[in-house]
């Protein structure tokens, strides 16, 4: 009897523990709402966004193969590397690209109180709005994860959580498995994830030249199944 008490509880706890992970930490999780996972699926459109930059040897790389392809973008930047290369922020503006928050030092926001969450947030808005002149609308949380507080935390500086559908799996990938992945996972409104930079990491410790290289390929391949790139504001609900 004690047993099979015991057994139904761990049950229980176990079932707990997998929904409490997929409401925190899946990307496409929407039990912190609102948040935006995915774009209108009305239409064939797509919107690329890019994490953890500007850093300083890949940004460039990346903007010139956008500029290229007349292909608008997102960039999720960290306050600390926005810091460390102001001319970059600069570029991405100036090119028509749009610009979001990704905390300043890019920590897990697990256990993190309202007040830090607030600070990574208000820190990075204020050395945007000092480089580029305007605060961002858009918020996209380090790993995706997200945490009790964060989302009225957003709702009172009017910014969204963006989170995303699609992704090359860059940090882990060379550029054939980019494109694949990538091209693997879209959809209608798909909001695709890859790294301009590595969380907030010296120039001598990030590569992501897998992920330049893969994309020229990806871009080709999204317009031959008929995609065409959308800005993320385009994606955003009006009301
Ligand atoms: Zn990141």
């Amino acid at each position: 009897m004690l047993l099979t008490a015991l057994l139904i509880l761990a049950g229980f706890g176990l079932a707990f523990g997998l929904w409490f992970w997929w409401a925190c930490a899946t990307p496409s999780s929407t039990f912190f709402r609102p948040v935006l996972v995915r774009g209108p699926q009305g239409g064939k459109r797509v919107s690329l966004t890019f994490d953890d930059g500007p850093s300083e040897q890949f940004t460039a790389q990346i903007l010139d193969i956008l500029r290229e392809h007349h292909v608008p973008a997102t960039f999720f930047v960290c306050g600390k590397n926005v810091e460390r290369y102001p001319d970059l922020l600069r570029r991405i503006v100036a090119e028509g690209h749009e610009v979001g928050n990704h905390t300043y030092s890019h920590p897990f926001l697990f256990f993190k109180s309202r007040k830090r969450m607030a600070a990574e947030i208000d820190r990075t808005q204020t050395v945007i709005e000092q480089v580029a002149g305007f605060r961002p609308t858009l918020f996209r949380p380090p790993y995706g994860a997200r945490w009790f507080g964060l989302v009225p935390t957003l709702l009172e500086r009017g910014m969204h959580l963006i989170q995303w559908s699609a992704t090359g799996y860059d940090w882990k990938k060379d550029a054939a498995g980019i494109t694949r992945a990538a091209l693997c996972d879209l959809k209608p409104g798909a909001v695709i994830l890859l790294h301009d930079g590595r969380e907030t990491r010296r120039a001598s410790e990030i590569d992501r030249s897998p992920t330049v290289q893969a994309l020229a390929d990806l871009i080709h391949g999204t317009r031959r199944q008929g995609y065409t790139f959308a800005p993320l504001k385009d994606f955003l609900p009006t009301n």
